[in-house]
This record gives structure tokens, sequence and C-alpha cells, in this order.
């Protein structure tokens, strides 16, 4: 039987990518994200399963514990920055959005997910952070301090889960060029979205994320890369 992994935000950006290496590693993949088309297309180029999951919604996330009963690998990939605004000029309500998706989102998908990795005798728990998560910058507060709040999730998780046969890895990216972050940041002005990219030299891919991410998790599984920072070499 193929092994199974579960990428969260599949529907584009580095969990597309994630959902199509696993694939060529041998997985069966479920690809789960909101928009369920573009998941569907997704699962059938990659001979994977499609699942429409809101990982805010309590109900979308309890449904995935009856859909994927067993697992190997579930990848936390979801997750957005919404706005550029300086900590005075925010909108508490977009940081409060960011923490329920990005910290509660993850939470929720892993608490449900750990009797399904446990059934399989253990696995593999990759979450996607961001160098965003231990370095703080200007216009970033409220993505900041919800991805410095997933990453000490991560943590706890890494270390409550001690002496049990499951991984906990975080990937840490710098700047990825993807379809959707800067334009989800930038509230859909793509002018404002394509000079995200224009200061940094070749921004990371995100097949190069994914590439890290299959790394990681094709590693023996004694083998836990505790976290794994990747950037762009252009960016300090
Ligand atoms: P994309 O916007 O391309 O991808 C984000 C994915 O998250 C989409 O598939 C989207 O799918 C999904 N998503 C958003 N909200 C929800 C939700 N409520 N429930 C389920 N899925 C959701 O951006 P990236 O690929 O760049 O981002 C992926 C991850 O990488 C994020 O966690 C981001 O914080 C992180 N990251 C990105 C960096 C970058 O520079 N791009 C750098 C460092 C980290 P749908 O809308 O269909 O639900």
């Amino acid at each position: 039987m193929a092994p199974i992994a579960l990428v969260t935000g599949a529907s584009s950006g580095i969990g597309a990518a994630t959902a199509r290496r696993l694939a060529e590693d041998g997985y069966e993949v479920v690809v789960a994200a909101r928009r369920g088309i573009r998941c569907e297309q997704l699962a059938e180029e990659i001979g994977g399963r499609a699942l429409r999951l809101d990982v805010t919604d309590e109900r979308s996330v309890d449904a995935l514990v009856e859909a994927v009963p067993r697992l190997d690998v579930l990848v936390n990939n979801a997750g957005a920055a919404l706005g550029a605004e300086s900590v005075e000029g925010a909108d508490p309500e977009d940081w409060q959005r960011m923490y329920d998706l990005n910290v509660i989102g993850t939470l929720r998908v892993v608490q449900a997910m750990l009797p399904a990795l446990r059934a399989e005798g253990g696995g593999t728990i990759v979450t996607v952070t961001s160098t965003a998560g231990s370095v703080a910058y200007e216009g970033g507060g409220g993505y900041c301090a919800s991805k410095f709040g997933e990453r000490a999730l991560v943590d706890t998780l890494r270390l409550e889960l001690s002496g049990h046969p499951v991984r906990v890895i975080d990937i840490a990216p710098g700047m990825v060029k993807t379809e959707g972050f800067a334009l989800t940041r930038y509230r859909g002005d793509e002018a404002a979205a394509k000079r995200v990219y224009e200061g940094v030299d070749s921004p990371l891919t995100a097949e190069d994320v994914a590439e890290c991410i299959g790394f990681a998790c094709g590693l023996p599984l004694h083998v836990n890369v505790d976290r794994l920072v990747v950037r762009p070499l252009a960016q300090a």
C-alpha cells in the first residue's frame, strides 16, 4: 500500500508543488484546500485525492478524520498574510484572521490528524512556517505575530511528542514567488504584489520549498529535521 500524505493549502503555490513532489516520491496525496476545483484538477494530474478543506472551519476539519483515517505525512501549509499596514495603521480584525488561519488552523488540523498518524505507527508532521516566524519586518506585524505563534506551536508539539514515533518538522522559507501570497498580502493589487519580488534577485520558487519538504520526509524515520530555514541567496 502506498504511504499517504495530506497537504493543506494544496490548491496553489508551495502546497501544490509539495503535492506534486510527494506524489513523485510514491505517496498517495490528499490535496486539500477551499478551492475544490483546483484540488480536483491537481489530484487528477498526480493520481491523488481531492478534499475541500477550510482549516478555519471546525466542521470542515472534523470531516478530515473520517476522510483520512490513516496517514503517514501531514503537511500544514495553508496560510496567508493579509495586509501590509504598519502596526499603528493595522486593522485588528486582520490580525485575528491571520491568527485563526496560521495558528488555530494548524492546531486544529494537527489535533484532528494525530490519531491517523498514530494509526500507522507514527509519521511526519511538516509545517510551513516562515522566516517571518523568527524575524519581524516593517508592515508584517500581524503576519509575523501569527508565524511566531505557529512556530511556537510546532516547537511545543515536538517537545510533547518526543519519545513518540512522530517527527515534527518546521520548514521556514524566506521569500518565495508564488501565485497567491503577495496578491493576498496586497489585497488583490497586482502592481503592488509584483513590486515585492523586484527587490530580491531570484526569489525561491514553490518547487524549491517542495524539494526541501521532500528531502526532509525522505530521510529515515529516526532522523528529524527540526527546522529547515531556506531563503534566496540574495535575501539578507
Ligand atoms: P498561496 O497563496 O499560493 O497558497 C496559500 C494556500 O493556502 C492556497 O492553496 C489556499 O487555498 C490555502 N488556504 C488559504 N486559506 C485557507 C483556509 N482557510 N483553509 C484551507 N486552505 C487555505 O501562497 P504560498 O504558497 O506562498 O503560501 C503557502 C504557505 O507558505 C503559507 O503558510 C505561507 O505563510 C507560507 N510562506 C510563504 C512564503 C512566500 O514568500 N510565498 C514565505 C514563507 C512562508 P484556497 O484559497 O483554495 O483555500
